[in-house]
């Protein structure tokens, strides 16, 4: 089948947007409010935020307010790859916060664990599936660069698979991988993110006494004298003591922390269910069920849901707007949605009788150290915690942790760390910005089709602490 043909139906909304689970809305604030912590959006930042604050203190008061519904953000919209990761890899921290990379890597596995004791204690059915991460090198030089950081994994003792090209398409097979690298010691895994969404919610409101508002905008936010903060919002305000920002890529438009992040778009498509003879022709779902990413800087992801779909998203669709673009439109993008069938015939010819159901796009928050962004201001009572660029769905709960922490509820030396206190660059002005990431991304698939290898550009980036390290 054509790849147009096979995108003919797919419609424009992620696929796990199922219209059969998602819960109503919850109304809009009306009038004044008042509460101990408001928190600002409705993803895994201010839903975990939520969680933890009255986890530390019960008897705390708070509103969370959401301009759409929740899980409409970043969270219900990503692939679902849940890693333990909280600098988006370890590279990056070691490149970044080389002192701290090891403490923050026990941070991360802490996390992971207490992120799914967590889905246990409330009996939230996310759809967790413990898989690893396999990477799947497609030429020559990448598999040369793969097999150096098997050799680097296996020195420190850690549970890495080496697939060479045979048996890596036993796991998968694509004619197009060359050899495959798994990483399965761990937690990770693959979720259902608007699940995780849903879950967290109801449990908030239904049994920890959280008031939640959909359809509340915040406009605005102040401090009021010099104990409480007044936001704004599009039909109500809202009085508080302290407030956390968990507002990510849509930060662009809040004034005071509005250069930490840029939003980046970010589209995915999704299968119909494979038949048992359709999984035959490619092994995966039968042999194993492996989370795929393959190993170059502008990666595709690709995984399998429950119900034996392929999710398939990244590569060269990633995309920034001029002026910080994160109007609704950029998420009919049918150029992207082309490209990326296009891409998934070229790595999965044996399926040319599949069609695509599902087709959206997301905002990925990317800040220069490409990493979570917290901070806080007037005297501990507003506090932030943005910018997980592609990795945010283990890492987000522990920004919600800090973002807490900051606002005094039962702060530990973690927000002492460099990774807290050291302040992230923020990027330049436009039309800077936009020429950087024009340029910086172009440099990036230049590296990729020479097999990794860095130019100047690249390379003068990393000299000012500024690169891709990921
Ligand atoms: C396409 C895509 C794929 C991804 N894949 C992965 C993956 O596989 N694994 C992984 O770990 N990470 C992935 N990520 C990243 C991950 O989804 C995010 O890092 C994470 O969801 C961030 O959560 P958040 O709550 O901080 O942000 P969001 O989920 O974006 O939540 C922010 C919320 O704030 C609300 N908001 C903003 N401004 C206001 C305002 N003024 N008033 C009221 N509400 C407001 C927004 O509506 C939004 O709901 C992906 C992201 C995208 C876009």
């Amino acid at each position: 089948m054509h790849y147009l043909e096979a995108l003919k139906d797919a419609a424009v909304r992620p696929l796990w947007h199922d219209p059969d689970i998602m819960p109503e809305p919850l109304a809009p604030i009306t009038s004044e409010e008042k509460c101990e912590l408001l928190i600002v959006g409705g993803g895994f930042t201010g839903l975990w935020a939520a969680m933890q604050a009255k986890e530390r203190k019960p008897d705390a008061d708070i509103i969370l307010i959401e301009q759409t519904f929740v899980g409409n953000g970043a969270s219900g919209r990503c692939g679902g790859f849940l890693s333990s990761t909280l600098t988006h890899s370890e590279t990056n921290a070691e490149y970044r916060f080389a002192d701290e990379a090891e403490r923050l890597e026990e941070l991360g596995i802490k996390n992971m664990h207490e992120f799914l004791e967590t889905l246990e204690r409330y009996n939230i059915d996310a759809r967790y599936e413990k898989t690893g991460e396999m990477y799947v090198a497609l030429d020559a030089e990448s598999v040369k660069r793969m097999q150096a950081r098997y050799q680097e994994s296996i020195a420190e003792g850690e549970d890495v698979v080496w697939f060479d090209k045979d048996a890596v398409r036993e796991q998968v097979n694509s004619p197009k991988f060359l050899a495959g690298m798994w990483e399965r010691g761990g937690q990770d895994g693959v979720i259902d993110p608007a699940r995780l969404c849903w879950g967290l919610k109801d449990v908030l409101v239904s049994q920890l006494g959280v008031r939640i508002f959909e359809n509340t905008k915040l406009l605005g936010v102040e401090p009021l004298g010099k104990e409480a903060m007044r936001a704004t919002c599009d039909s109500g305000v809202v009085h508080s003591d302290k407030v956390l920002l968990a507002t990510n890529a849509y930060t662009s438009t809040i004034g005071r922390i509005r250069r930490s992040v840029i939003p980046v778009w970010d589209y995915q498509i999704a299968t119909e269910p494979l038949t048992d003879e359709q999984i035959d022709r490619i092994g995966w779902g039968k042999t194993s069920r492996h989370a795929v990413a393959d190993y170059v800087n502008m990666f595709h992801y690709f995984r399998l849901t429950k119900d034996n779909r392929i999710t398939w998203g990244g590569g060269g669709a990633v995309r920034y707007y001029f002026n910080n673009g994160i109007d609704d439109k950029f998420m009919h993008a049918t150029a992207r949605y082309e490209q990326l069938a296009r891409e998934f015939f070229e790595m999965f010819p044996q399926l040319d009788d599949v069609k695509f159901s599902n087709m959206w796009g997301g905002i990925i928050a990317t800040s220069t150290r490409f990493c979570m962004v917290p901070g806080v201001a007037y005297d501990g009572r507003l506090a932030w915690s943005v910018g997980y660029t592609g990795h945010g769905i283990g890492a987000s709960r522990f920004g919600a942790r800090i973002g807490i922490e900051l606002l005094g509820y039962e702060p530990t030396d973690v927000i002492n760390m460099q990774f807290v206190t050291r302040k992230s660059l923020p990027w330049a002005p436009e039309p800077f910005r936009w020429f950087g990431v024009k340029f910086t991304q172009y440099a990036l698939v230049k590296a990729d089709e020479n097999g990794g290898k860095r130019g100047l550009w690249l390379k003068f980036l990393d000299m000012l602490g500024l690169g891709f390290a990921c």
